[in-house]
C-alpha cells in the first residue's frame, strides 16, 4: 500500500478532497464560499502551499465542461485574494494545475496549487532560438 494521501482515486464516494470539503476528514481550511475550499497542503513545497479545489467533484481539467469556464476564472481569483492574505501578492507565486497521469495528478478531483513565499525554480528552460 502506498502512503494514503497519494490518492488516485475517481470517484466522489472515496475522494479525499470531497471528504474535506463535506467535513469528514480535515483539513486547514483557509477560505471557502458557494463554488470553492481552499486549504493547506499536508506536504507543502515552499511556506504557502494552498490548494484551490472545487467544491463540486470534478476529475481534472480534461473533464471540464464550457459552463464551467466562471468556475475556473473564480478559483484563479480565489488564488489572488489569498496570495494577498498570505502576504506573497508582491514576491510572486506559481498557479498549478497538474492534469493526468504525465502533469503529476495524484489526488483526481480538480484543485489549483498557490505556491509561494520562496524563490520558485525554473522548470521551463528559455528557448535557445
Ligand atoms: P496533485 O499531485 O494531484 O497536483 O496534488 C495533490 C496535492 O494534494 C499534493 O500536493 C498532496 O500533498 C495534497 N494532498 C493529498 N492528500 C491530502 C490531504 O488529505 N489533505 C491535504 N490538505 N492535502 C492533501
Ligand atoms: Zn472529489
Amino acid at each position: 500500500m502506498g502512503d494514503p494521501w497519494v490518492a488516485t482515486t475517481k470517484t466522489n464516494m472515496d475522494c479525499i478532497f470531497c471528504k474535506i470539503i463535506a467535513g469528514e476528514s480535515s483539513a486547514q481550511i483557509l477560505y471557502r464560499d458557494d463554488l470553492v475550499t481552499a486549504f493547506r497542503d499536508t506536504h507543502p513545497i515552499a511556506p504557502s502551499h494552498i490548494l484551490i479545489v472545487t467544491n463540486r467533484h470534478i476529475d481534472s481539467v480534461n473533464e471540464l465542461q464550457p459552463e464551467d469556464e466562471s468556475l475556473v476564472g473564480h478559483m484563479v481569483m480565489v488564488a489572488k485574494h489569498l496570495a494577498a492574505q498570505q502576504g506573497i501578492a508582491e514576491s510572486g507565486y506559481r498557479l498549478i494545475v497538474n492534469t493526468g497521469a504525465h502533469g503529476g495528478q495524484t489526488v483526481f478531483h480538480i484543485h489549483l496549487h498557490l505556491i509561494g513565499g520562496r524563490l520558485a525554480r525554473v522548470v521551463v528552460p528559455v528557448p535557445a532560438w
